[in-house]
């Protein structure tokens, strides 16, 4: 398949950070040609750039896709309340096929606002990858690990099928299997060092949350004595390769440790804030040493979107109001996390988070003819303070477009939406 973008604002985010006025040419997945110069080439699809801007496609760093389902279904709740009255009960009931139409309807979502690769954490993993691949998406799925039965298995079969998982979908071509422990508090230092050994044995990325609240940090001095980077460090799982969610509550001496190890960071602003976690993870300070960040939304029914765009602004504004300093986190810093930096997080940098001759073709258009967006003297602050996922007319995956101007290529949106919302209402009832 080939696809030709002519007559294009092309914001790179090469290591110049260039933007040009030009073409870009793809072909069988790659971008093969990025040109000042009309090409004359012809391609299987020609869409018009004129008044539009190609960017790489933005990258969720962390969610759990199913959880669309719950959308807006227990808001204004302190944590141990939400997951008590409301999340628990209702993934108690979950199966594949709420599991089916919780995922369509996110990649539905994140095809719409131009997210083009996720990383995600939950039960019920495999269909999940089934369902992203059918659909053409991305996916860096975690096999979610935690010490008690899940919806799918039992507490003591969860590490073989996590290495059954990590075998069937090592390889594809858009499915990146992860070993996901859901969090030192939820998982014994046993099987935190278990998935570490099935990771480590494949050659996988690790994720786990980590840090999130100030309870969580309360409960793993009083349980081990350290803080949870340092009782990582200890278990083995501060190194390269681990991705960990939030970091709200770390300190200077945790960041240096994260340093070291090498260890990635995916910030969630919107779902902190709203579960009013009160921590804010340091990212100036996660910047200064190299450690790399990138953005997530987190599931939807801590959000409640999967909008990535709503992410970098208020990823932008939380640092600049928390630390009085409007200089904090520029717009390009904010577009380099949700795009170079979420690759280097996942160590897929060589390949994915920019436009560069011989990359892999992810990449989104937006279309400019809008007011909020007119005029345009910046597109990189656009991108940050004044775009929203809606704005998003283009999306390809893989050298294959899942949204062209606005309609949906590989999957319909008619038929997932009415599905989710019967199967949302039948979770809930
Ligand atoms: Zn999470």
């Amino acid at each position: 398949m080939s696809i030709l973008i002519r007559h294009s604002t092309i914001l790179t985010q090469n290591d110049s950070r260039q933007q040009l006025q030009g073409d870009v040419y793809i072909e069988d997945h790659r971008i093969v040609e990025i040109s000042k110069k009309p090409l004359s080439i012809e391609a299987d699809y020609k869409i018009d750039g004129t008044k539009k801007l190609v960017l790489p496609g933005l990258i969720n760093t962390h969610t759990h896709i199913p959880m669309t389902l719950f959308r807006g279904y227990g808001d204004d709740m302190l944590l141990k309340d939400w997951l008590a009255q409301r999340i628990w009960p209702v993934e108690a009931k979950l199966d594949k096929k709420y599991i089916e139409s919780g995922t369509e309807l996110g990649l539905l979502e994140m095809i719409a606002s131009g997210t083009t690769s996720y990383l995600d954490m939950y039960y019920f993993e495999d269909t999940i990858a089934k369902v992203t691949e059918k659909v053409g998406m991305r996916g860096f799925l975690g096999f979610a690990l935690i010490d008690f039965d899940t919806p799918e298995y039992k507490a003591s079969e969860l590490i073989l099928q996590c290495e059954q998982f990590v075998k069937r979908w090592k390889g594809n071509a858009l499915i990146s299997p992860v070993v996901a422990p859901h969090s030192m508090y939820s998982c014994n230092p046993e099987t935190l060092q278990k998935s570490l050994e099935v990771a480590t044995k494949h050659r996988v990325p690790l994720h786990t949350h980590c840090s999130e609240t100030r309870d969580e940090v309360y409960d793993i001095e009083k349980r081990y004595g350290v803080r949870p980077v340092e009782q990582l460090k200890k278990i083995g799982l501060l190194q390269k390769g681990t991705i960990l969610a939030h970091c709200g509550w770390i300190t200077k001496n945790e960041i240096l440790e994260m340093k070291n190890a090498g260890v990635a960071v995916s910030h969630c602003p919107v779902s902190n804030m709203k579960i009013a976690t009160g921590g804010y993870a340091p990212i100036p300070e996660l910047l200064d040493v190299h450690v790399p960040v990138g953005l997530g939304t987190d599931g939807a029914a801590s959000n409640n979107t999967l909008d990535m765009f709503e992410t970098m602004k208020f990823c932008a504004l939380v640092h600049k109001n928390h630390r009085w300093d409007p200089t904090v986190l520029p717009v390009q810093t904010v577009v380099d996390l949700a795009t170079i930096g979420g690759a280097t997080c996942l160590g897929v940098q060589q390949t994915l988070g920019s436009l560069e001759e011989g990359k892999t073709a992810d990449l989104i258009m937006i279309d400019l003819k809008k007011p909020h967006l007119t005029p345009l003297h910046d597109p990189v602050s656009h991108l940050v303070y004044a775009a929203r996922g809606t704005d998003v007319c283009t999306t390809i995956v893989n050298g294959k477009p899942l949204m062209l101007d606005n309609e949906f290529l590989t999957i319909d949106m008619q038929e997932t939406l009415e599905r989710a919302e019967k199967d949302a209402q039948e979770l809930t009832s």
